[in-house]
């Protein structure tokens, strides 16, 4: 008798065999529909085989096998295993997540045929720079797997050895994957790409893109017909049957990083994807993650430097300004100031970075010290004065500003601190022939206000930006001539080991947005420690010696990249039964840790409370990835026997960015 094992969306760390009556039906790799209590359920077939270890008398015969597709490729399945391994993750809801929502549901798009641009005029390539060709000679001198890190300062033409390396992939008849973090910046980069390519087949892919079409970029990507797949973190799932290249831009972006469900990293899986497939990747930033510099100072990547700017003749010129020194005005310095106001006289654009957005972090009574905390979570409800509302960032609950205070009637109520919407008020009432954009998450709350906005950046139609991290990335505003840093020192004492580094890549990225063509570029951070090392580091450039201190800092103190780490987070009604649970799982995985894996204490998460649940952490340490990989599958079987409230939510988190 034959079996097949299915893979099904279900959170259970197992696969489920079922009776296949006609045995040449059922390929590993095809979509099945089979009975799953008392419905049916759409799984793929992992395997096929005559032996089961369920009683056979028990079993039940699939219902259907869905043929309107090709079987997904053997290299797909175990890409989805590779991660179901490694982020301890049930590989039905792998598969599920991998797959779009459509072709899950067992549906398939209305066909349609895909236009290739008619004007194949050729378009006239810039003259690769000499750092640009070595790099572009590197990649191409590859021999199947390498990883390359490409370490080019902003604006030194990354994405031109990005395209070059991706044209010579297409010459040969293979496909390209190029990640990039974020939606917004792929219009600018899809527009790039298909004027480079007119002739290609280029599939986005990313979660602003309507059901059909992803569904028929997955299909041409699976039946080799796609020749370019361009889109965020999810698209490393693609299937691409002749993939010769994989490129992660921006590789440092925590957004490659999925925070809930599978908590993969697009761009380690990206990684494994290349090894597994034997052939090459880049991994391009101004700002490398700490981990991927790690890796290229031991030489497992090889690294490829871009430090020159392509267009502008120099980096910006970046200062700190000394704010212990002076009264600020509405927490901008006299220097910023007349820097913004040179800056609107020679018709120039400015961006002030602050990343918070709002009006003020809290609305605050001074005589009884009431706060706007949020009843759901561990956090201040944020004055929106736009809307005239509080709001909550962690869980979106939102309440009308009260007249007085809530506990002691006191009418004098203020909001303290500062966010984007107040400094673009105090801007406004500055410089008010000025035309001033904020762009934040409240403005660009949609991709079509987004696009917008950037759109009117790009047409001039604005001298000053308010912008916070989201500005930072990747953006390229030719007018743009100066950047202003405020309220930055915050991050500067976080207890979040990562924080130096993110802090320093958000500067050094927002920095780059200035001077990135002809005219020269500025940057102003004001600061209280203008001695501090990480702003030192900014003012010469030298991501190295920033990233050498960090490293040794990190190498001290055991911390990734030195050693491996996971997280247990539980969540429920209250603390103590989050707590409870991570004692008894700590408890389980004594006999299993050995010398190898370090356990912490069971300890309440930083944000303690979110959305009315209490949540709590168990931190998994190990100098070894196999010892902890191994020790995280027998404990993850032993978390889902665990007995737990009825109510209470767990998760593992392998690799973690958040704490
Ligand atoms: P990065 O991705 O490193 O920030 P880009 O690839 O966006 O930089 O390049 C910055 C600017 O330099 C772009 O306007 C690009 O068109 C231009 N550029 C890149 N390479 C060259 C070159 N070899 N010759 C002329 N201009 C170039
Ligand atoms: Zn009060
Ligand atoms: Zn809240």
């Amino acid at each position: 008798m034959t079996f097949v094992r299915v893979a099904l969306d279900v959170p259970l760390p197992r696969l489920f065999d079922y009776r296949a009556d006609d045995a040449s039906l059922a390929d590993v790799g095809c979509r099945v529909v089979v009975p799953f209590g008392s419905g049916s359920k759409l799984g793929v077939v992992v395997g096929v085989t005559d032996a089961t270890e369920q009683p056979v008398d028990k079993l039940r015969a699939i219902e259907a096998v869905l043929r309107d597709m090709p079987p997904l490729p053997a290299d797909w399945l175990a890409l989805c295993e590779f991660c179901s391994r490694y982020y301890q993750h049930p590989l039905g809801q792998v598969m599920s997540f991998a797959l779009p929502p459509m072709l899950r549901r067992g549906k398939l798009p209305r066909a349609r045929k895909h236009k290739v641009a008619s004007a194949v005029s050729l378009p006239t390539l810039p003259t690769a720079l000499p750092e640009q060709q070595a790099a572009v000679a590197a990649i191409a001198s590859a021999h199947g797997f390498e990883s390359f890190l490409l370490h080019g300062v902003t604006g030194s033409g990354k994405t031109e050895v990005y395209l070059r390396a991706i044209d010579a992939v297409l010459a040969a008849g293979k496909q390209a994957l190029m990640l990039v973090p974020e939606i917004a910046l792929t219009p600018q980069l899809e527009q790039r790409v298909s004027e480079r390519f007119p002739g290609a087949h280029i599939v986005s892919a990313h979660s602003g893109i309507a059901d059909a079409a992803r569904a028929r970029g997955f299909l041409a990507a699976l039946d080799g017909s796609a020749d370019i797949v361009l889109g965020t973190r999810l698209s490393v799932f693609m299937p691409l049957p002749r993939l010769g290249l994989i490129v992660v831009d921006e590789e440092h972006d925590a957004s490659f990083k999925q925070q809930e469900g599978l908590r993969y990293s697009a761009r380690d899986v990206a990684v494994f994807r290349a090894k597994q497939l034997d052939i090459p990747i880049v991994l391009g930033s101004a700002t490398p993650a700490l981990e991927t510099f790690h890796h290229a100072l031991s030489g497992r990547y090889r690294l490829l430097e871009l430090n020159r700017r392509a267009v502008a003749e120099a980096p910006p010129a970046v200062r700190t300004v000394d704010t212990r020194k002076e009264k600020l005005q509405d927490g901008m310095s006299a220097a910023l100031i007349e820097a913004l106001a040179v800056r609107l006289e020679r018709r120039e654009q400015s961006l002030v970075f602050l990343n918070r957005r709002g009006y003020a972090p809290v609305l605050a009574c001074p005589a009884c010290g009431w706060v706007s905390r949020c009843r759901r979570c561990a956090a201040n409800m944020v004055v929106h004065l736009t809307d005239k509302r509080l709001r909550c960032h962690h869980c979106g609950l939102e309440a009308g500003i009260p007249k007085a205070c809530p506990d002691c009637g006191n009418q004098d109520i203020h909001p303290f601190g500062r966010g984007t919407q107040r400094l673009e008020a105090a801007l406004s009432e500055r410089f008010p022939e000025a035309r001033i954009l904020r762009i934040d998450r409240d403005s660009a709350s949609t991709p079509t206000k987004w696009q917008a906005l950037l759109a009117a950046i790009h047409a001039g139609e604005a001298d000053l930006l308010i912008g916070t991290q989201m500005l930072a990335k990747g953006h390229d505003f030719p007018r743009l001539t100066l950047v202003g840093v405020v309220g930055a020192d915050a991050a500067l004492f976080a207890a979040d080991f990562r924080a130096p580094e993110r802090l320093f890549a958000q500067l050094m990225q927002g920095g780059g947005r200035s001077g990135r063509h002809d005219l020269p570029g500025e940057v102003l951070i004001q600061t209280e420690y203008p001695a501090h090392p990480l702003y030192r580091a900014l003012v010469e450039h030298d991501y190295n010696a920033f990233a050498r201190s960090q490293l040794d800092e990190r190498q001290m103190a055991g911390f990734p990249p030195f050693s491996y780490q996971a997280l247990l987070r539980a969540e429920a009604k209250d603390m103590s039964a989050s707590l409870e649970f991570l004692g008894a799982a700590c408890d389980a995985a004594l006999p299993l840790a050995g010398d190898a894996v370090a356990l912490y204490d069971p300890v309440p998460m930083r944000m303690a409370r979110l959305k009315n649940l209490d949540r709590a952490q168990l931190l998994v340490e190990s100098a070894s990835r196999p010892a902890l990989q191994s020790f995280l599958a027998e404990w993850n079987g032993l978390l889902h026997k665990l007995k737990a409230p009825r109510d209470l939510r767990w998760h593992l988190d392998v690799d973690p960015l958040e704490y």
